[in-house]
């Protein structure tokens, strides 16, 4: 256990909270959007850690990859790491986490003096959280070719900024950097992350061993009904949008509703149209974000989220757009069992769960062999200010990994 015994605890935390400073908020939080001023000094300040002699690339969504050669130079890489970017009132380390983990495994298989035979890739993935552009994952995804990268150049933020101006002011930012295509080969992919759930606090584990990741479907809803004088229009003949919007959240959550409370249903968008007190409503746009680990639950529920809708209009217009469907996906055994067993071998706490939150090993696992290494957050808490990971368990996510990929990419005599 050379490569896990070499984590510095202290020198992880304190990259957590110099990443944390970028993008700070009041209460502890972050709010780093991705291919933002922010996001290009957090790049810049990874790209500053690196060890002597490491040379950084990106790929044209500027993907950020750092390369640890290994002994056997036309093996394939194993890629470790996930996302920068933070929602708008984020933690300190959703997504960071995996990133500063795998820099600091590269720098403990450094210190240990192992030579794996694979090379090791540390990967920052661009816009994970999809707060800014939608949707999220989009850097994985258009990596893995699951989406086009013409089709989300064209995509604007809510200010009116194109992506394809976000990012070549992004590129711009490191000019000179070799770059990498899109989909090259990959022997696995390993991303650890907080857990943002509760699950491992209140089992008491300090390690996560992820089974696989649930489906995801995402819609947007636009009811269009006609603005008027709230205080001169009849009730009876009004098309109030909001209205409308309320009867329908109403019955989806009818719809959504789990005995079990293993679905996940949240409207978490409401934007109304023209939003003044006086007037009546003549727009209204809501979000939904349904998940479940199982395909039919995501078939089923999914397929009856138009005609609810639609039977609660009322007098308005209402359109349904699906605008991401993702299905559930499981991770494979050897991947699991070797972090499981790297779990073992550094004497932490460990259990398997699958994952709740979504995130680009979701992409990555149509492509190559992947799992996910989970720490504890604090009440499972995240996409908050308030969410928060112990030092300690940042360092035992840390050393799994590091014994992962000295298992996983072929080190000498770990
Ligand atoms: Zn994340």
């Amino acid at each position: 256990m050379r490569a896990a015994a070499a984590v510095d605890q202290d020198r992880l935390w304190r990259r957590h909270m110099a990443m944390a400073e970028i993008g700070a908020i009041p209460g502890n939080g972050v709010n780093r959007p991705c291919l933002s001023s922010d996001d290009i000094r957090a790049r810049a300040l990874l790209l500053d850690w690196l060890p002597r002699g490491r040379q950084p690339a990106v790929d044209r969504i500027a993907n950020l990859f750092v390369r640890r050669p290994g002994r056997d130079p036309n093996a394939l890489p194993v890629v470790v790491g996930s996302h920068m970017d933070s929602q708008p009132a984020g933690g300190r380390f959703d997504g960071i986490f995996g990133v500063l983990a795998g820099l600091e495994a590269l720098e403990a298989l450094d210190a240990a003096g192992i030579a794996t035979l694979h090379p090791i890739d540390l990967v920052a993935w661009t816009n994970e959280e999809g707060g800014r552009f939608q949707p999220g994952a989009m850097g994985s995804a258009v990596f893995t070719g699951a989406l086009g990268l013409q089709s989300c150049l064209k995509l604007t933020d809510r200010a009116g900024i194109r992506f394809e101006d976000a990012l070549q002011t992004t590129l711009a930012a490191t000019p000179g950097l070799p770059r990498r295509d899109f989909r090259f080969p990959i022997a696995a992919y390993l991303e650890p992350h907080i857990e943002q759930g509760p699950r491992l606090e209140n089992a008491h584990r300090q390690i996560g061993v992820v089974t696989g990741i649930q489906g995801a479907r995402w819609y947007v809803v636009e009811v269009t009904g006609e603005a008027a004088h709230a205080g001169t229009a009849p009730l009876a003949g009004r098309k109030d949008a909001l209205r409308a919007a309320v009867r329908m959240i109403a019955a989806l959550q009818e719809l959504m509703h789990d005995p079990q409370d293993q679905l996940r249903f949240t409207v978490g968008r409401l934007e109304v149209v023209p939003n003044s007190p006086n007037t009546v409503p003549a727009k209204v746009s809501f979000s939904i974000d349904f998940r479940h680990p199982e395909a039919r639950v995501l078939d089923e529920r999914g397929g009856r989220i138009e005609a609810v809708c639609r039977a609660n209009a009322g007098p308005c217009a209402v359109t349904v757009a699906e605008t991401f469907n993702r299905a559930p996906c499981v991770f494979p055994d050897a991947i699991v069992d070797a972090i499981e067993r790297a779990a073992a071998l550094a004497g932490h706490s460990h259990m398997r769960l699958p994952s709740g939150a979504f995130h680009d090993a979701n992409f990555l696992a149509d492509v190559t062999p992947t799992g996910m290494i989970f720490v504890p957050c604090r009440k499972g808490i995240s996409h908050s200010p308030a969410e928060y990971a112990a030092p300690e368990d940042l360092a035992a996510g840390a050393r799994v990994l590091a014994a992962t990929l000295a298992d996983l990419a072929g080190g000498a005599a770990d």
